[in-house]
């Protein structure tokens, strides 16, 4: 049995029913095989033993009091994972569907798309398996203050620096920094994310979707496409879905079906990006309520058909595993010729054979939705340096890295003999860096 093999039996058999994690895990090991064969020194030393166990693991208690004062509890999670190459770095998810194995895959995940970016920040990825949607103001900020109350003795700046993802936006990030420089009475750049008036950066609201739209430039380009004059489904209506899609109607493509958990709106004139987003940023609504401004389009309930709807290019932004096998298909023959991961893993291995046997291009979430944590990582520089950048210079820097971590992951599969496999070629090229650290820092 090769090394890989006998890490990923020992991974499973250790971490039973964290079904995401062992998907995450498969998916990086065996595509690192051709790495272990030309570096034996990395077995020795026992990499991936120490590469798939966090360095830390934190859950908590997280009690609250709801409107009507009765009590609540929900579980509150940190997972540590790796800071070879910089502090842990990592969003917080709040989402009934959070248990360890889902921020266990996100943490793993995040070690070598943080890797990706070139920037120095390990992995984390932390939150709850509390559900935001029908929560008062009041409920959301409570939770907020009580996550923090435990959250913030793991945490620093120069430690772990959160940020958001699923369910936590700036309304949330707000909360959490409140409590935590009211209890530590530190006022440091902790929590990526912010607001602009107190240490956010400009262009984090707007990040992971402008950055998988860079991304997915460059890979059309090396194909002789672009974003001009072609359809778009994106899934989800959320922060990554709705900068997804202004970046790709600003390149002139045209956005014909956005979603949300419920179902999903097909607008065949071009969905109107002001309604989404007053819907869903302001007044915090279903999408099909678009109907009621818009109502040529149409409204269908389960979100998972979108993929349906006919498209050049297809990226889903919503959550894991939301694209399978059978909708993989319908996008092939529907006349897709790319798909672009917005999300963390959402399509399922299947989805992804599909689309690699058929000559799709085909950008991993953790290499194309990296803009986000690497504007986070602007916005810790920017906070150390008590001074901020232009929208302009933002994204510019964005910009840059987004197409390096193309470049680099696209490279890394040619020298490997698999030339346009952006799966392997991002796992290889975030994987070096953190290994090479790991070796040079000794068994810790
Ligand atoms: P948001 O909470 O802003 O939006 C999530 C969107 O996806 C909503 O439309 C939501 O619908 C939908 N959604 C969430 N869970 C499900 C589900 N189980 N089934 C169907 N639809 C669902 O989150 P983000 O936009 O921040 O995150 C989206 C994805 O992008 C996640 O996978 C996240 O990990 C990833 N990501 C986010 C980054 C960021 O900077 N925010 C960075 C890198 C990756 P509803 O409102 O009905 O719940």
């Amino acid at each position: 049995m090769s090394y890989v093999q006998r890490v990923l039996e020992q991974t499973i058999k250790r971490n039973p029913s964290e079904f995401e994690f062992h998907q995450a895990v498969k998916e990086v090991l065996e595509s690192l095989e051709p790495v272990f064969a030309r570096r034996p020194e990395y077995a020795k030393a026992g990499i991936l033993e120490r590469i798939v166990e966090p360095e830390r693991q934190i859950i908590f208690r997280v009690p609250w009091l709801d409107d009507q004062g009765n009590v609540q509890v929900n579980r509150g999670f940190r997972v540590e994972f790796n800071s070879a190459i910089g502090p842990y770095k990592g969003g917080l998810r709040f989402h009934p569907s959070v248990n360890l194995g889902i921020i266990k895959f996100l943490g793993f995940e995040q070690i070598f798309k943080n890797s990706l970016t070139g920037l120095p920040i390990g992995g984390g990825k932390g939150g709850s398996d509390f559900d935001p949607k029908g929560k008062s103001e009041n409920e959301i900020m409570k939770f907020c203050q009580s996550f923090m109350t435990e959250l913030y003795r793991h945490i620093g700046a120069d430690t772990d620096i959160p940020a958001g993802d699923i369910g936590v936006g700036a309304r949330e990030i707000g909360y959490l920094f409140g409590q935590y420089k009211r209890i530590t009475n530190l006022y440091e750049g902790v929590l990526t994310g912010k607001g602009l008036t107190y240490g956010g950066s400009l262009v984090r609201r707007e990040a992971t979707g402008y950055g998988l739209i860079y991304f997915m430039e460059e890979a059309l380009k090396d194909r002789g496409k672009a974003f001009e004059g072609a359809t778009v489904v994106i899934s989800g209506s959320g922060n990554v879905a709705i900068y997804a899609a202004q970046k790709a109607q600003q390149l002139g493509a045209k956005v014909v079906a956005m979603s949300d958990s419920n179902g999903y709106v097909y607008d065949r004139e071009g969905i109107d990006l002001d309604i989404v987003r007053q819907l869903k940023e302001v007044e915090r609504r279903r999408i099909k309520d678009y109907l009621q401004y818009k109502p040529q389009a149409e409204y269908h309930e389960n979100f998972a058909d979108i993929w349906t709807v006919p498209c050049d290019i297809a990226l889903p932004c919503a959550t894991q595993n939301e694209l399978n096998e059978k909708a993989a298909k319908t996008l092939v023959s529907n006349g897709c010729f790319a798909v672009g991961e917005g999300a963390n893993m959402p399509c399922t291995p299947e989805a992804i054979k599909v689309f690699q046997s058929n000559n799709i291009i085909y950008a991993p979430g953790k290499a194309s939705n990296a803009g986000g944590v690497a504007t986070s990582c602007l916005e810790m520089t920017q906070n150390s340096m008590r001074y901020s950048w232009t929208f302009e210079e933002v994204d510019a820097k964005l910009k840059t890295i987004m197409i390096n971590i193309y470049k680099n992951a696209s490279q890394a599969a040619k020298e490997y003999g698999i030339e346009g496999n952006l799966v392997v070629g991002a796992n290889i090229a975030g994987f070096l860096k953190v290994a090479d650290s790991m070796l040079a820092q000794g068994v810790v």
